[in-house]
Protein backbone atom coordinates (compact mmCIF):
# COMPACT_ATOMS: atom_id res chain seq x y z
CA UNK A 1 0.00 0.00 0.00
CA UNK A 2 1.86 3.28 -0.91
CA UNK A 3 2.26 5.88 2.18
CA UNK A 4 0.12 9.36 2.04
CA UNK A 5 2.42 12.11 0.77
CA UNK A 6 2.02 15.44 -0.13
CA UNK A 7 0.15 16.05 -3.76
CA UNK A 8 0.71 15.57 -6.73
CA UNK A 9 0.15 11.69 -6.54
CA UNK A 10 2.42 10.06 -9.41
CA UNK A 11 0.20 7.08 -9.42
CA UNK A 12 -2.44 9.72 -11.40
CA UNK A 13 -0.52 11.84 -13.68
CA UNK A 14 -0.59 10.29 -16.42
CA UNK A 15 -4.63 9.78 -15.57
CA UNK A 16 -4.90 13.40 -15.22
CA UNK A 17 -2.56 15.13 -17.73
CA UNK A 18 -5.38 14.49 -20.38
CA UNK A 19 -9.29 15.75 -20.51
CA UNK A 20 -11.58 12.89 -19.06
CA UNK A 21 -14.39 11.78 -21.19
CA UNK A 22 -17.68 10.70 -21.47
CA UNK A 23 -18.06 6.36 -21.47
CA UNK A 24 -20.62 5.30 -23.92
CA UNK A 25 -21.21 2.27 -25.10
CA UNK A 26 -17.97 0.96 -24.58
CA UNK A 27 -16.02 4.42 -25.84
CA UNK A 28 -14.53 7.22 -24.26
CA UNK A 29 -16.16 10.49 -26.15
CA UNK A 30 -16.01 14.22 -25.69
CA UNK A 31 -19.50 15.53 -24.58
CA UNK A 32 -21.87 16.14 -27.64
CA UNK A 33 -21.02 20.20 -27.18
CA UNK A 34 -17.19 19.72 -26.80
CA UNK A 35 -17.83 21.55 -23.12
CA UNK A 36 -15.38 20.68 -19.85
CA UNK A 37 -15.50 21.52 -16.54
CA UNK A 38 -13.23 21.84 -14.00
CA UNK A 39 -12.54 19.28 -11.20
CA UNK A 40 -10.87 21.03 -7.91
CA UNK A 41 -9.00 19.65 -4.97
CA UNK A 42 -10.57 21.28 -1.89
CA UNK A 43 -7.60 20.96 0.10
CA UNK A 44 -6.13 23.65 -2.21
CA UNK A 45 -9.27 24.62 -4.31
CA UNK A 46 -6.65 24.36 -7.16
CA UNK A 47 -7.67 22.66 -10.47
CA UNK A 48 -6.91 19.22 -11.13
CA UNK A 49 -8.36 18.18 -13.91
CA UNK A 50 -10.71 19.16 -17.08
CA UNK A 51 -13.89 16.98 -17.18
CA UNK A 52 -16.22 16.30 -20.16
CA UNK A 53 -19.31 18.65 -19.78
CA UNK A 54 -22.25 16.04 -19.91
CA UNK A 55 -25.98 17.43 -20.92
CA UNK A 56 -29.01 16.21 -21.95
CA UNK A 57 -28.19 15.24 -25.70
CA UNK A 58 -25.35 13.57 -23.92
CA UNK A 59 -27.12 11.40 -21.33
CA UNK A 60 -29.75 10.50 -24.82
CA UNK A 61 -27.04 9.11 -26.20
CA UNK A 62 -25.74 6.93 -23.51
CA UNK A 63 -29.66 5.82 -22.82
CA UNK A 64 -29.73 4.84 -26.31
CA UNK A 65 -26.73 2.93 -25.77
CA UNK A 66 -28.35 1.07 -22.40
CA UNK A 67 -31.13 0.73 -24.14
CA UNK A 68 -29.86 -1.33 -27.23
CA UNK A 69 -27.06 -3.25 -24.90
CA UNK A 70 -30.48 -4.43 -22.23
CA UNK A 71 -32.80 -5.11 -25.42
CA UNK A 72 -30.44 -6.95 -28.37
CA UNK A 73 -27.41 -7.08 -26.00
CA UNK A 74 -25.35 -9.96 -24.91
CA UNK A 75 -25.60 -9.19 -21.27
CA UNK A 76 -29.18 -10.07 -20.34
CA UNK A 77 -28.26 -12.98 -22.40
CA UNK A 78 -25.41 -14.16 -20.63
CA UNK A 79 -25.83 -17.04 -18.69
CA UNK A 80 -25.89 -16.09 -14.33
CA UNK A 81 -22.95 -17.39 -14.17
CA UNK A 82 -20.58 -15.57 -16.68
CA UNK A 83 -22.35 -12.37 -15.46
CA UNK A 84 -20.96 -13.44 -11.85
CA UNK A 85 -17.37 -13.66 -13.23
CA UNK A 86 -17.01 -9.82 -15.07
CA UNK A 87 -18.64 -8.56 -11.64
CA UNK A 88 -16.58 -10.23 -9.22
CA UNK A 89 -13.18 -9.14 -11.78
CA UNK A 90 -14.31 -5.52 -11.43
CA UNK A 91 -14.35 -6.12 -7.57
CA UNK A 92 -10.53 -7.73 -8.38
CA UNK A 93 -9.47 -4.76 -10.09
CA UNK A 94 -10.51 -1.94 -7.89
CA UNK A 95 -8.59 -4.27 -5.14
CA UNK A 96 -5.73 -4.35 -7.74
CA UNK A 97 -5.79 -0.10 -7.87
CA UNK A 98 -6.83 0.95 -4.41
CA UNK A 99 -3.81 2.82 -3.87
CA UNK A 100 -4.68 4.96 -6.91
CA UNK A 101 -8.34 5.24 -6.34
CA UNK A 102 -8.05 6.27 -2.75
CA UNK A 103 -5.59 8.74 -4.35
CA UNK A 104 -8.10 10.00 -6.13
CA UNK A 105 -11.17 10.27 -3.71
CA UNK A 106 -8.00 12.16 -1.51
CA UNK A 107 -8.15 14.53 -4.39
CA UNK A 108 -11.16 15.27 -5.53
CA UNK A 109 -13.28 14.90 -2.37
CA UNK A 110 -10.39 15.86 0.08
CA UNK A 111 -10.81 12.85 2.51
CA UNK A 112 -7.73 11.19 4.33
CA UNK A 113 -5.97 8.74 1.77
CA UNK A 114 -5.53 7.04 4.74
CA UNK A 115 -9.23 6.17 5.43
CA UNK A 116 -9.83 6.40 1.42
CA UNK A 117 -7.96 3.32 1.49
CA UNK A 118 -8.78 1.59 4.53
CA UNK A 119 -12.73 2.04 3.74
CA UNK A 120 -14.07 3.21 0.79
CA UNK A 121 -11.72 1.18 -1.77
CA UNK A 122 -12.07 -2.15 0.21
CA UNK A 123 -16.19 -1.48 0.31
CA UNK A 124 -16.51 -0.59 -3.02
CA UNK A 125 -14.44 -4.10 -3.89
CA UNK A 126 -16.36 -5.64 -1.15
CA UNK A 127 -19.90 -4.94 -2.27
CA UNK A 128 -19.27 -6.39 -6.24
CA UNK A 129 -18.00 -9.34 -5.22
CA UNK A 130 -21.00 -10.11 -2.54
CA UNK A 131 -23.30 -8.99 -5.49
CA UNK A 132 -21.12 -11.48 -7.97
CA UNK A 133 -22.43 -14.31 -5.79
CA UNK A 134 -26.06 -13.16 -6.16
CA UNK A 135 -26.16 -13.63 -9.77
CA UNK A 136 -26.46 -17.53 -9.45
CA UNK A 137 -29.07 -17.20 -7.20
CA UNK A 138 -31.78 -15.06 -8.13
CA UNK A 139 -34.70 -17.44 -7.92
CA UNK A 140 -38.46 -17.29 -8.29
CA UNK A 141 -40.88 -19.84 -6.41
CA UNK A 142 -43.19 -22.27 -7.27
CA UNK A 143 -46.66 -21.38 -6.16
CA UNK A 144 -49.80 -23.74 -5.59
CA UNK A 145 -52.47 -22.31 -6.47
CA UNK A 146 -56.48 -23.05 -6.30
CA UNK A 147 -58.46 -21.25 -8.77
CA UNK A 148 -62.01 -22.54 -7.26
CA UNK A 149 -63.86 -21.59 -10.13
CA UNK A 150 -62.62 -23.78 -13.22
CA UNK A 151 -63.64 -27.38 -11.14
CA UNK A 152 -61.17 -30.11 -11.97
CA UNK A 153 -58.44 -27.79 -13.36
CA UNK A 154 -54.83 -28.21 -12.90
CA UNK A 155 -51.82 -25.74 -12.93
CA UNK A 156 -48.44 -25.37 -12.41
CA UNK A 157 -47.56 -21.80 -11.54
CA UNK A 158 -44.41 -19.96 -10.57
CA UNK A 159 -42.05 -16.25 -10.83
CA UNK A 160 -39.60 -15.54 -12.70
CA UNK A 161 -37.23 -12.51 -11.12
CA UNK A 162 -35.88 -10.34 -14.44
CA UNK A 163 -34.01 -7.49 -14.54
CA UNK A 164 -35.83 -3.92 -14.41
CA UNK A 165 -34.37 -3.20 -17.48
CA UNK A 166 -32.27 0.44 -18.36
CA UNK A 167 -31.44 2.23 -14.84
CA UNK A 168 -30.40 5.49 -14.48
CA UNK A 169 -28.27 6.06 -11.30
CA UNK A 170 -27.52 9.64 -10.30
CA UNK A 171 -24.47 9.57 -6.75
CA UNK A 172 -23.55 12.16 -4.61
CA UNK A 173 -19.87 13.17 -3.81
CA UNK A 174 -19.47 12.43 -0.36
CA UNK A 175 -17.60 8.89 -1.02
CA UNK A 176 -17.87 8.57 -4.72
CA UNK A 177 -16.05 5.51 -5.61
CA UNK A 178 -18.51 3.77 -2.64
CA UNK A 179 -21.63 5.11 -4.23
CA UNK A 180 -20.88 4.25 -7.51
CA UNK A 181 -20.25 0.97 -6.32
CA UNK A 182 -23.17 0.26 -4.56
CA UNK A 183 -25.41 1.19 -7.36
CA UNK A 184 -23.79 -0.04 -9.97
CA UNK A 185 -23.04 -3.75 -8.09
CA UNK A 186 -26.54 -4.88 -7.46
CA UNK A 187 -27.84 -3.48 -10.78
CA UNK A 188 -25.49 -5.27 -12.77
CA UNK A 189 -25.85 -8.46 -10.95
CA UNK A 190 -29.85 -8.33 -11.63
CA UNK A 191 -28.77 -8.25 -15.14
CA UNK A 192 -29.39 -4.45 -15.87
CA UNK A 193 -28.11 -1.73 -18.02
CA UNK A 194 -26.79 1.49 -16.28
CA UNK A 195 -26.66 5.33 -17.26
CA UNK A 196 -24.50 6.36 -14.12
CA UNK A 197 -23.95 10.48 -13.22
CA UNK A 198 -21.69 11.23 -10.28
CA UNK A 199 -21.40 14.34 -8.76
CA UNK A 200 -20.41 17.17 -10.51
CA UNK A 201 -17.38 17.92 -7.83
CA UNK A 202 -15.95 14.25 -8.10
CA UNK A 203 -16.23 13.10 -11.06
CA UNK A 204 -12.66 11.27 -11.28
CA UNK A 205 -13.16 7.96 -9.08
CA UNK A 206 -16.14 6.76 -11.49
CA UNK A 207 -13.81 7.66 -14.59
CA UNK A 208 -11.21 5.30 -13.70
CA UNK A 209 -13.95 2.69 -12.44
CA UNK A 210 -14.73 3.09 -15.89
CA UNK A 211 -11.86 1.92 -17.35
CA UNK A 212 -11.62 -0.90 -14.72
CA UNK A 213 -15.28 -1.80 -15.85
CA UNK A 214 -13.85 -2.26 -19.10
CA UNK A 215 -11.00 -4.28 -18.94
CA UNK A 216 -13.01 -6.79 -16.42
CA UNK A 217 -14.74 -7.13 -20.01
CA UNK A 218 -18.03 -5.96 -19.70
CA UNK A 219 -19.83 -5.69 -22.75
CA UNK A 220 -20.37 -2.50 -24.36
CA UNK A 221 -23.33 -0.34 -23.31
CA UNK A 222 -24.12 -2.27 -20.00
CA UNK A 223 -22.49 0.81 -17.98
CA UNK A 224 -21.87 4.30 -19.57
CA UNK A 225 -20.43 7.33 -17.68
CA UNK A 226 -21.78 11.01 -18.02
CA UNK A 227 -20.14 13.14 -16.16
CA UNK A 228 -21.77 16.63 -15.77
CA UNK A 229 -24.07 18.91 -13.61
CA UNK A 230 -27.73 18.77 -11.95
CA UNK A 231 -29.11 19.22 -15.41
CA UNK A 232 -27.72 16.11 -16.55
CA UNK A 233 -28.69 13.78 -13.93
CA UNK A 234 -32.90 15.57 -14.63
CA UNK A 235 -32.69 14.63 -17.80
CA UNK A 236 -31.65 10.96 -17.08
CA UNK A 237 -34.65 10.88 -14.16
CA UNK A 238 -37.01 12.33 -16.92
CA UNK A 239 -35.96 10.07 -19.50
CA UNK A 240 -38.37 8.27 -20.94
CA UNK A 241 -36.97 5.13 -22.36
CA UNK A 242 -35.19 4.56 -19.06
CA UNK A 243 -37.06 2.01 -16.43
CA UNK A 244 -36.09 2.87 -13.16
CA UNK A 245 -33.51 6.03 -11.18
CA UNK A 246 -31.89 5.22 -8.47
CA UNK A 247 -30.52 8.55 -6.31
CA UNK A 248 -28.29 8.97 -3.41
CA UNK A 249 -28.65 13.12 -2.37
CA UNK A 250 -30.26 15.52 -0.33
CA UNK A 251 -34.23 15.04 0.31
CA UNK A 252 -35.05 17.95 -1.67
CA UNK A 253 -33.65 16.77 -5.14
CA UNK A 254 -34.75 13.76 -4.27
CA UNK A 255 -38.05 14.76 -4.77
CA UNK A 256 -37.65 16.86 -7.89
CA UNK A 257 -36.40 12.96 -8.99
CA UNK A 258 -39.88 11.28 -8.13
CA UNK A 259 -41.71 14.28 -10.28
CA UNK A 260 -39.35 13.82 -13.23
CA UNK A 261 -39.89 10.10 -12.95
CA UNK A 262 -43.70 10.24 -13.20
CA UNK A 263 -43.64 11.01 -16.85
CA UNK A 264 -43.29 7.02 -17.52
CA UNK A 265 -43.86 5.72 -14.07
CA UNK A 266 -39.92 4.75 -13.76
CA UNK A 267 -39.34 3.27 -10.68
CA UNK A 268 -37.54 5.28 -8.02
CA UNK A 269 -35.02 4.29 -5.11
CA UNK A 270 -34.09 7.29 -3.23
CA UNK A 271 -31.21 7.44 -0.72
CA UNK A 272 -31.50 10.76 1.20
CA UNK A 273 -30.30 12.66 4.24
CA UNK A 274 -30.65 12.28 7.75
CA UNK A 275 -30.58 13.35 10.99
CA UNK A 276 -29.63 10.66 13.31
CA UNK A 277 -29.89 10.34 17.17
CA UNK A 278 -27.00 8.96 18.84
CA UNK A 279 -28.15 8.18 22.04
CA UNK A 280 -26.01 7.61 25.60
CA UNK A 281 -27.54 5.84 28.62
CA UNK A 282 -26.42 6.75 31.84
CA UNK A 283 -24.95 2.98 32.54
CA UNK A 284 -22.86 3.22 28.46
CA UNK A 285 -19.51 2.59 28.95
CA UNK A 286 -17.94 5.95 28.57
CA UNK A 287 -14.68 4.44 27.09
CA UNK A 288 -15.88 3.30 24.03
CA UNK A 289 -19.50 5.68 23.92
CA UNK A 290 -16.95 8.55 23.89
CA UNK A 291 -14.98 8.26 21.17
CA UNK A 292 -17.71 6.49 19.38
CA UNK A 293 -20.15 9.36 19.61
CA UNK A 294 -17.27 11.73 17.62
CA UNK A 295 -16.42 9.00 15.38
CA UNK A 296 -20.42 8.80 14.57
CA UNK A 297 -20.36 12.42 13.32
CA UNK A 298 -16.85 13.19 12.49
CA UNK A 299 -16.42 10.64 9.95
CA UNK A 300 -16.05 11.75 6.67
CA UNK A 301 -15.87 15.36 8.30
CA UNK A 302 -19.87 14.68 8.92
CA UNK A 303 -20.88 14.38 5.45
CA UNK A 304 -22.41 11.06 5.91
CA UNK A 305 -26.05 10.94 5.32
CA UNK A 306 -26.23 8.89 8.52
CA UNK A 307 -24.02 11.05 10.65
CA UNK A 308 -25.20 10.41 14.35
CA UNK A 309 -25.81 14.63 14.13
CA UNK A 310 -28.09 15.22 17.17
CA UNK A 311 -26.11 13.49 20.05
CA UNK A 312 -28.29 12.56 23.05
CA UNK A 313 -27.18 11.93 26.60
CA UNK A 314 -28.55 11.02 29.81
CA UNK A 315 -28.57 14.05 31.67
CA UNK A 316 -26.53 12.67 34.72
CA UNK A 317 -23.66 12.03 32.51
CA UNK A 318 -23.92 14.73 29.94
CA UNK A 319 -21.47 17.22 30.80
CA UNK A 320 -18.60 14.72 30.91
CA UNK A 321 -19.29 13.14 28.04
CA UNK A 322 -19.95 16.57 26.08
CA UNK A 323 -16.22 17.34 27.39
CA UNK A 324 -14.95 13.78 26.52
CA UNK A 325 -16.31 14.50 22.88
CA UNK A 326 -14.71 18.01 22.71
CA UNK A 327 -11.64 16.92 24.03
CA UNK A 328 -11.80 14.06 20.85
CA UNK A 329 -12.85 17.06 18.63
CA UNK A 330 -9.75 19.03 19.62
CA UNK A 331 -7.50 15.98 19.20
CA UNK A 332 -8.71 15.60 15.22
CA UNK A 333 -5.79 16.36 12.86
CA UNK A 334 -7.46 19.08 10.35
CA UNK A 335 -5.48 19.07 7.09
CA UNK A 336 -4.49 17.67 3.31
CA UNK A 337 -5.66 14.26 3.09
CA UNK A 338 -2.17 13.55 1.87
CA UNK A 339 -0.65 14.33 4.88
CA UNK A 340 0.16 10.94 6.49
CA UNK A 341 -1.29 12.64 10.07
CA UNK A 342 -3.90 13.93 8.74
CA UNK A 343 -7.29 12.75 10.57
CA UNK A 344 -10.21 14.71 8.95
CA UNK A 345 -9.86 16.89 5.56
CA UNK A 346 -11.92 19.21 3.83
CA UNK A 347 -15.35 20.23 3.32
CA UNK A 348 -15.58 19.07 -0.65
CA UNK A 349 -16.95 22.97 -2.09
CA UNK A 350 -17.03 26.65 -1.15
CA UNK A 351 -20.87 25.90 -1.09
CA UNK A 352 -21.07 23.52 1.39
CA UNK A 353 -18.14 25.38 3.24
CA UNK A 354 -20.54 28.26 3.43
CA UNK A 355 -23.53 25.97 3.97
CA UNK A 356 -21.60 24.45 7.03
CA UNK A 357 -19.95 27.95 8.41
CA UNK A 358 -23.92 29.12 7.43
CA UNK A 359 -25.68 26.73 9.58
CA UNK A 360 -22.77 26.97 13.12
CA UNK A 361 -23.37 31.14 13.03
CA UNK A 362 -26.69 31.00 12.85
CA UNK A 363 -26.73 28.53 15.67
CA UNK A 364 -24.43 30.15 17.81
CA UNK A 365 -26.76 33.57 16.92
CA UNK A 366 -30.12 31.91 17.83
CA UNK A 367 -28.19 30.66 21.39
CA UNK A 368 -26.30 27.70 21.19
CA UNK A 369 -22.82 27.81 22.78
CA UNK A 370 -19.41 26.04 20.99
CA UNK A 371 -17.65 23.35 23.38
CA UNK A 372 -15.17 23.34 20.47
CA UNK A 373 -14.84 24.28 17.20
CA UNK A 374 -17.36 26.63 15.49
CA UNK A 375 -15.14 28.05 13.11
CA UNK A 376 -13.25 27.96 10.08
CA UNK A 377 -9.69 26.42 10.06
CA UNK A 378 -7.06 29.44 8.85
CA UNK A 379 -6.01 27.67 5.62
CA UNK A 380 -6.47 27.55 1.96
CA UNK A 381 -8.97 24.96 1.14
CA UNK A 382 -12.15 24.46 2.67
CA UNK A 383 -11.17 23.27 6.37
CA UNK A 384 -13.97 23.71 8.96
CA UNK A 385 -12.75 22.67 12.55
CA UNK A 386 -14.96 19.51 14.23
CA UNK A 387 -17.55 21.26 16.38
CA UNK A 388 -19.89 20.32 19.48
CA UNK A 389 -22.86 22.74 20.60
CA UNK A 390 -24.40 22.45 23.11
CA UNK A 391 -27.14 24.53 24.99
CA UNK A 392 -29.11 23.44 22.19
CA UNK A 393 -33.15 22.59 22.04
CA UNK A 394 -35.39 20.72 18.98
CA UNK A 395 -36.96 24.08 17.51
CA UNK A 396 -33.60 25.12 16.66
CA UNK A 397 -32.58 25.06 12.90
CA UNK A 398 -29.13 23.37 13.57
CA UNK A 399 -31.14 20.54 15.31
CA UNK A 400 -34.38 20.21 12.69
CA UNK A 401 -31.66 20.41 9.30
CA UNK A 402 -29.15 18.47 7.85
CA UNK A 403 -25.65 20.45 8.33
CA UNK A 404 -23.80 17.18 6.29
CA UNK A 405 -20.80 18.72 8.22
CA UNK A 406 -18.57 17.75 11.40
CA UNK A 407 -20.83 19.53 13.74
CA UNK A 408 -22.89 17.48 16.58
CA UNK A 409 -26.11 19.36 18.01
CA UNK A 410 -25.94 17.59 22.26
CA UNK A 411 -29.11 17.82 24.17
CA UNK A 412 -30.04 15.98 27.68
CA UNK A 413 -32.61 14.09 28.38
CA UNK A 414 -33.93 12.94 31.98
CA UNK A 415 -36.77 9.68 31.11
CA UNK A 416 -36.32 6.91 28.28
CA UNK A 417 -40.19 7.50 26.88
CA UNK A 418 -39.05 11.50 26.74
CA UNK A 419 -36.14 10.47 25.03
CA UNK A 420 -37.70 8.08 22.02
CA UNK A 421 -39.85 10.55 21.20
CA UNK A 422 -37.27 13.41 20.76
CA UNK A 423 -35.10 11.03 18.72
CA UNK A 424 -37.95 10.02 16.33
CA UNK A 425 -39.20 13.95 16.22
CA UNK A 426 -37.49 14.05 12.71
CA UNK A 427 -38.70 14.18 9.15
CA UNK A 428 -35.99 11.56 8.33
CA UNK A 429 -35.13 7.98 9.44
CA UNK A 430 -32.10 7.17 8.08
CA UNK A 431 -30.12 5.47 11.59
CA UNK A 432 -29.82 5.40 15.26
CA UNK A 433 -27.21 5.32 17.85
CA UNK A 434 -27.20 3.53 20.98
CA UNK A 435 -25.26 3.32 23.65
CA UNK A 436 -25.78 1.16 26.88
CA UNK A 437 -25.02 -1.71 28.66
CA UNK A 438 -28.19 -2.84 29.39
CA UNK A 439 -29.69 -5.16 26.99
CA UNK A 440 -33.38 -4.64 27.47
CA UNK A 441 -32.62 -0.86 27.12
CA UNK A 442 -31.00 -1.39 23.92
CA UNK A 443 -33.21 -3.51 22.28
CA UNK A 444 -36.53 -1.67 23.77
CA UNK A 445 -35.00 1.45 22.08
CA UNK A 446 -33.65 -0.21 18.86
CA UNK A 447 -37.68 -1.02 18.50
CA UNK A 448 -39.10 2.01 18.96
CA UNK A 449 -36.69 3.87 16.20
CA UNK A 450 -37.93 4.93 13.00
CA UNK A 451 -35.10 4.37 11.09
CA UNK A 452 -33.75 2.17 8.58
CA UNK A 453 -30.38 1.27 10.78
CA UNK A 454 -29.84 1.08 14.68
CA UNK A 455 -26.21 0.68 15.08
CA UNK A 456 -25.95 -0.92 18.93
CA UNK A 457 -22.58 -0.06 20.99
CA UNK A 458 -20.85 1.06 17.48
CA UNK A 459 -21.23 3.24 14.63
CA UNK A 460 -21.00 3.71 11.07
CA UNK A 461 -20.57 -0.14 10.18
CA UNK A 462 -21.26 -1.07 6.84
CA UNK A 463 -20.85 -4.25 5.43
CA UNK A 464 -22.26 -5.02 1.73
CA UNK A 465 -24.37 -7.78 3.44
CA UNK A 466 -26.18 -5.49 5.63
CA UNK A 467 -28.84 -2.96 4.34
CA UNK A 468 -29.28 0.75 4.55
CA UNK A 469 -31.84 3.03 3.53
CA UNK A 470 -33.76 5.51 5.44
CA UNK A 471 -37.44 5.28 6.67
CA UNK A 472 -39.87 8.58 6.36
CA UNK A 473 -38.10 11.16 4.04
CA UNK A 474 -35.08 9.66 4.50
CA UNK A 475 -35.55 7.35 1.14
CA UNK A 476 -36.72 4.51 -0.74
CA UNK A 477 -35.88 1.26 -1.08
CA UNK A 478 -32.57 -0.43 0.46
CA UNK A 479 -29.05 -0.09 -0.45
CA UNK A 480 -26.17 -3.66 -0.09
CA UNK A 481 -27.87 -6.98 1.14
CA UNK A 482 -30.16 -8.82 -0.78
CA UNK A 483 -32.73 -6.26 -0.33
CA UNK A 484 -30.85 -3.83 -2.83
CA UNK A 485 -31.37 -6.77 -5.45
CA UNK A 486 -35.06 -6.16 -5.11
CA UNK A 487 -34.59 -2.73 -6.30
CA UNK A 488 -33.68 -4.24 -9.75
CA UNK A 489 -35.79 -6.73 -10.30
CA UNK A 490 -39.33 -7.01 -11.78
CA UNK A 491 -41.52 -10.46 -10.47
CA UNK A 492 -43.49 -12.04 -13.27
CA UNK A 493 -45.74 -14.92 -12.93
CA UNK A 494 -46.30 -17.23 -14.98
CA UNK A 495 -49.30 -19.71 -14.92
CA UNK A 496 -50.18 -23.10 -17.16
CA UNK A 497 -53.22 -24.80 -17.44
CA UNK A 498 -51.82 -28.47 -17.74
P1 LIG B 1 -27.66 17.04 -4.50
O1 LIG B 1 -27.91 18.32 -5.20
O2 LIG B 1 -28.80 16.26 -4.01
O3 LIG B 1 -26.76 16.16 -5.51
C1 LIG B 1 -26.75 14.76 -5.62
C2 LIG B 1 -26.66 14.35 -7.08
O4 LIG B 1 -27.85 14.75 -7.78
C3 LIG B 1 -25.54 15.00 -7.86
O5 LIG B 1 -25.04 14.09 -8.81
C4 LIG B 1 -26.24 16.17 -8.48
O6 LIG B 1 -25.57 16.74 -9.58
C5 LIG B 1 -27.53 15.56 -8.90
N1 LIG B 1 -28.61 16.51 -9.14
C6 LIG B 1 -28.72 17.79 -8.73
N2 LIG B 1 -29.88 18.33 -9.11
C7 LIG B 1 -30.55 17.36 -9.78
C8 LIG B 1 -31.85 17.28 -10.41
N3 LIG B 1 -32.68 18.30 -10.42
N4 LIG B 1 -32.20 16.11 -10.98
C9 LIG B 1 -31.38 15.05 -10.96
N5 LIG B 1 -30.16 15.06 -10.39
C10 LIG B 1 -29.75 16.20 -9.80
O7 LIG B 1 -26.69 17.27 -3.30
P2 LIG B 1 -25.63 18.47 -3.15
O8 LIG B 1 -26.15 19.73 -3.73
O9 LIG B 1 -24.37 17.98 -3.69
O10 LIG B 1 -25.57 18.61 -1.57
C11 LIG B 1 -26.55 19.38 -0.89
C12 LIG B 1 -26.99 18.69 0.38
O11 LIG B 1 -27.49 17.40 0.07
C13 LIG B 1 -25.90 18.41 1.38
O12 LIG B 1 -25.58 19.50 2.17
C14 LIG B 1 -26.50 17.30 2.17
O13 LIG B 1 -27.38 17.79 3.13
C15 LIG B 1 -27.26 16.52 1.14
N6 LIG B 1 -26.50 15.35 0.64
C16 LIG B 1 -26.86 14.13 1.07
C17 LIG B 1 -26.15 13.02 0.64
C18 LIG B 1 -26.50 11.64 1.07
O14 LIG B 1 -25.66 10.76 1.04
N7 LIG B 1 -27.75 11.37 1.43
C19 LIG B 1 -25.06 13.18 -0.20
C20 LIG B 1 -24.73 14.44 -0.65
C21 LIG B 1 -25.46 15.51 -0.21
P3 LIG B 1 -24.57 17.96 -9.21
O15 LIG B 1 -23.40 17.29 -8.66
O16 LIG B 1 -24.30 18.63 -10.46
O17 LIG B 1 -25.30 18.85 -8.24
MG1 LIG C 1 -26.31 19.97 -6.08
Amino acid sequence: MATASEAPPELLKTFLASPKKLFIDGHWTEAQDGTLFEVLNPSTTQCVAQVAHGKKADIQHAVQAARKAFDTGPWSQMTASDRSKIIWKIGDLIETHGDELAQLETLDNGKPFTVARAADVPLAADIFRYMAGWCTKIEGHTIPISVPNVPGANFHAYTLKEPVGVVGQIIPWNFPLLMAAWKLAPALAAGCTIILKPAEQTPLSAIRLGELIQEAGLPNGVVNIVTGYGDAGAALAAEDRVDKVAFTGSTEVGKQIVQAASGNLKKVTLELGGKSPNIILKDADLQTAIPGAANAIFFNHGQCCCAGSRLYVAAEIFDEVCAGVSEQAKQIKVGDGFHAETQMGPLVSKEQFERVTGFVDRGQTAGAKAMCGGDAVDLEGYFVNPTVLVETHEAMEIVKEEIFGPVVVAMPFENQQDLIARANDTAYGLAAGIWTDDLASAHGIAKSMRAGTVWINCYNVFDAALPFGGYKQSGWGREMGHEALNNYLEVKSVCVSI
